[in-house]
């Protein structure tokens, strides 16, 4: 069989890993010149760390990973709301890790460096029932594949080419900005701090460094946006509590990324011979810490049918029915709440919110307990 897999991120290089581990041909390309990796902490649950044990990587993941073991929700004062342990059932036998998203990167690209083509794109994709005809910006890998699997992230050009009229990317109006910070002995396990629209998150990635993420409604009633990320963050956060007043007398040699939260309109499994895998696939918000998951489990449960079935046609069918129930519960879980934050301007709606966190626990935690435990939620197959 011969496999193209487009796109050298989390998904391509899960795919790639089990590829070879199984002695299947691929080649990959990556149209970035070399490899690098944008982002800056990376937040992986208990079924990441499973998926990871099955793409052979867990050590050397755990080798560079800070585990948490508590998930705190307060006010945008400090005032707790929740708590919720995860060291407890249904999660005794699992571990929750946060790490740097380069050093994840890094670990998946180890041993397949010689397999990558950077700088390389598609320039014309010819989608057939029995294969896939391509060329390629520098003619490097141009020819007919067997099979073509999208791992091209977000803004899959695959995606966007194969389904021309349909495809869409959801703003949730969320503009947000990520950074790694040194803040010694922050003795912090993750933190929620929930505002109006706004919200600010710490996640410990070791003792003196954490991984923050913020963002607040684009329509909010009381930040106009300047476009700059540090004035940004220290006006709308100024007036929280906890940590992050330290947080932000820290910021000025750090570099802050900005982007918006998005999700596909709707998930994509399959087309005649080009398969779609990670973000490329299902991209949604991260309240559910999903995305490598996804991802992971995405490539494992692909590997597991094309192992399974010869036929490549039946082998994409069997994917697409073993993976859809748990990741289109995971997009709807993920991106519903993101529908009512411009409402929690409000008081009521607030008071709402708090009181159902109060009463059910962590949002994210009371998801993940569901994908730990509802039998209809697991891949048709042992992932779980
Ligand atoms: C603010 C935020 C916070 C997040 N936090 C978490 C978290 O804590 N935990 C978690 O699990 N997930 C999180 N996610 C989601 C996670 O980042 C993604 O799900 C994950 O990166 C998807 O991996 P991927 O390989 O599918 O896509 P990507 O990581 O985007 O990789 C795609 C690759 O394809 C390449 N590419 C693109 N187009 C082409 C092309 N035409 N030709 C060749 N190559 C191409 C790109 O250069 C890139 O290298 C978060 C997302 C956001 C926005």
């Amino acid at each position: 069989m011969k496999i193209l897999i487009v796109g050298a991120g989390i998904a391509g290089l899960s795919m790639a890993r089990l590829l070879q581990k199984q002695g299947l041909d691929f080649t990959i390309i990556e149209k970035k010149p070399a490899a690098s990796t944008v982002g800056a902490g990376i937040a992986l649950p208990f079924n990441a760390l499973r998926a990871l044990k099955e793409i052979g990587v867990y050590d050397e993941v755990m080798a560079h990973a800070h585990q948490v073991r508590e998930i705190h929700y307060t006010t945008a004062q400090g005032k707790l709301l929740a708590q919720a342990d995860l060291t407890a059932p249904p999660f005794a036998q699992d571990k929750f890790i946060a790490l740097k998203r380069k050093q994840l990167q890094d670990v998946l690209l180890s041993g397949l460096e010689d397999k990558i083509r950077y700088a390389t794109e598609l320039t014309a994709v010819d989608n057939q029932i029995h294969g896939v005809k391509v060329n390629s910006n520098n003619g490097d890998i141009d020819g007919r594949y067997d099979l073509v699997i999208a791992a091209d992230g977000i803004n899959s050009g695959l995606r966007a080419e194969q389904y021309p009229n349909r495809h869409t990317l959801y703003r949730h109006k969320l503009p947000g900005w990520r950074f790694v910070i040194k803040v010694e002995q922050h003795q912090l396990q993750p933190l929620y701090m929930l505002g109006k629209s706004d919200l600010f998150m710490a996640y410990p990635l070791s003792e003196d460094e954490l991984y923050c993420y913020a963002h607040i409604h684009e329509d909010n009633d009381s930040h106009p946006l300047s476009g700059d990320a540090k004035k940004d963050l220290r006006a709308i956060f100024c007036t929280y509590g906890g940590p992050v007043g330290k947080i932000l007398q820290a910021l000025d040699d750090v570099e802050v990324i900005c982007g918006e939260l998005k999700s596909v309109d709707q998930a994509r499994y399959y087309k005649d011979r080009i398969v779609f895998i990670g973000d490329a696939a299902n991209a949604c918000s991260p309240l559910l810490q999903q995305g490598a998951a996804a991802a992971f489990e995405d490539a494992i449960c692909l590997v597991e049918s094309l192992i399974k079935d010869e036929n490549i046609g039946p082998a994409l069918e069997q994917y697409k029915q073993a993976r859809r129930t748990r990741i289109e519960w995971i997009i709807n879980y993920s991106d519903k709440p993101l529908a009512s934050i411009k409402k929690m301007e409000k008081a009521l709606p607030r008071f709402i919110r708090n009181t159902l966190i109060r009463l059910l626990g962590p949002f994210n935690v009371f998801g993940w307990k569901k994908l730990a435990t509802q039998a209809k939620l697991a891949n048709k197959r042992k992932l779980d």
